[in-house]
């Protein structure tokens, strides 16, 4: 078997369990493992540290599934980790779940935060959709599908291994049913918030997830509390849901009984599920949904001294590396900015970012340095994390990448 000898004082973060060695930490390798394969980590001084696989186009060169040197990295491994993840997602719900009138969307397995890197398997109801991201678990996929269905018994399971990440793992995207039968194409589901885990979210709003191949699932399932926490902030007001996508603030807001609803996204396909959604839920108040680029419509209200009482801010990762981190800082700056000056006094600004480089802390000083350009007092009321379903395991803090803050603009 493949091992490899991390160089002089590189063995601490392998210690602590964090599951990345980079190519970098390697001094030196023995044996020709091909993608996947498992790997035998080691420290300078020879001492047995860790059990991976292999992908030997990425910098993350080993991904750590065993920190015991007496357990096997074999399908019973795979097998332990997935009934552990299951039984973390059934003690989030209560009894009283059973009763929400729609199936639930959830996230099943968090990769490496549940101790299976590069393996994300999302619940939809009756059916699992799975991202396999790294080599790692790509070749060994049929494997995983067959625990999964076994575990799970699920009426069908979809690949959807679309992601940047795949690339830097030099595998090829991969989606389509790989288990199972097709879902139906209007599937609805609701998401795990906090009152739908406690079986009090039956009227919450409900949403269409396309789980057929080729579309992305379109829904964003780490923010299902806090749309209901900033829905809490809707009532009576006009709302502006920015960077809108089909509409998971937007309906929220909605059923919360905002009284006017603007909605903008740059993807027109993104903007009709919204209207078909606020159908669906029979939601009366119209939304007006807006094609276009929100940097450049915000700038507009400016100009034209429209008014919000309530604006979120739910942008896509902008920083992707750590050379980007200042010019995609800026871009958080920027809207939030704009948002500040968009809000009526006593208005509410949910601001959120999903980049994992950018952390809590920058977070709130870009948001800080928006206020004092803006001139107004902004008060923190809450912050957002990425919902329960979505843990952060502490040896991997790379895992918290959604943060966001509800705050009061005077
Ligand atoms: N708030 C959504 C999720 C947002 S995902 C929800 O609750 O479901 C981010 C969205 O930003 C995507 O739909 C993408 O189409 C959109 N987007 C990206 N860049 C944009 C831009 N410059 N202007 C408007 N929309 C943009």
């Amino acid at each position: 078997m493949a091992s490899v000898t991390l160089r002089p004082g590189r063995e601490r973060p392998v210690q602590q369990r964090h599951p990345w060695v980079f190519s970098g930490a390697i001094a030196q390798l023995r044996g020709q493992p091909r993608n996947g394969d498992v790997v035998e980590v080691h420290s300078a001084a020879g001492e047995w540290l860790a059990r991976g696989t292999w992908s030997g186009a990425s910098q993350i060169r080993i991904r750590l599934f065993t920190w015991d040197a007496d357990e096997p990295l074999d399908d019973d491994l795979f097998r332990r980790r997935l009934e552990r993840a299951i039984s973390g997602r059934n003690s989030l719900f209560s009894q009283a779940t059973a009763s929400v009138a729609r199936p639930v969307a959830y996230r099943l397995v968090a990769a490496e935060s549940d101790g299976l890197p590069g393996l994300i398997v999302d619940q939809y109801g009756d059916y699992l959709v799975i991202q396999l991201l790294t080599q790692g678990v790509a070749t060994r996929a049929n494997r995983i599908i067959q625990i999964l269905a076994e575990l799970r018994n699920p009426r069908g399971i979809y690949e959807r291994s679309d992601s940047e990440v795949r690339e830097k793992e030099a595998l090829p995207f991969a989606e389509g049913l790989r288990w199972g039968e097709e879902a139906p194409v209007q599937l609805q589901v609701q998401f795990l918030s906090s009152e739908v885990r406690q079986g009090r979210g039956g009227s919450e709003p409900h949403f269409i997830a396309n789980l057929d191949t080729g579309q992305k699932t379109g829904l964003y399932l780490d923010q299902a509390d806090n749309r209901l926490r900033v829905a809490a902030y809707c009532r009576n007001q006009q709302v502006l849901d920015c960077f809108c996508y089909t509409g998971g603030f937007t309906l929220y807001a909605a059923w919360s009984g905002a009284s006017a609803l603007t909605a903008i996204d740059s993807s027109v396909l993104a903007l009709e599920k919204l209207q078909a959604q606020v159908e669906l839920n029979g939601i009366n108040t119209a939304v007006d949904a807006i094609a276009g680029d929100v940097f450049s419509l915000l700038r507009q209200y400016r100009t034209m001294e429209r008014y919000f009482d309530v604006i979120i801010l739910d942008p896509p990762k902008f920083v992707h590396n750590q050379a980007h981190l200042e010019r995609a800082t800026r871009g958080y700056k920027d809207i939030n900015l704009l948002a500040v000056q968009l809000l009526r006094p006593g208005g509410i600004l949910a601001t959120c970012s999903c980049s994992g480089l950018v952390s809590a802390d920058l977070f709130q000083k870009v948001v800080f340095g928006a206020a004092v350009d803006a001139r107004r007092d902004v008060q923190i009321l809450e912050r957002l994390a990425q919902s329960p379903d979505h843990p952060v395991l502490l040896s991997f803090p790379e895992g918290e990448y959604l943060k966001g803050l509800i705050c009061r603009v005077w």
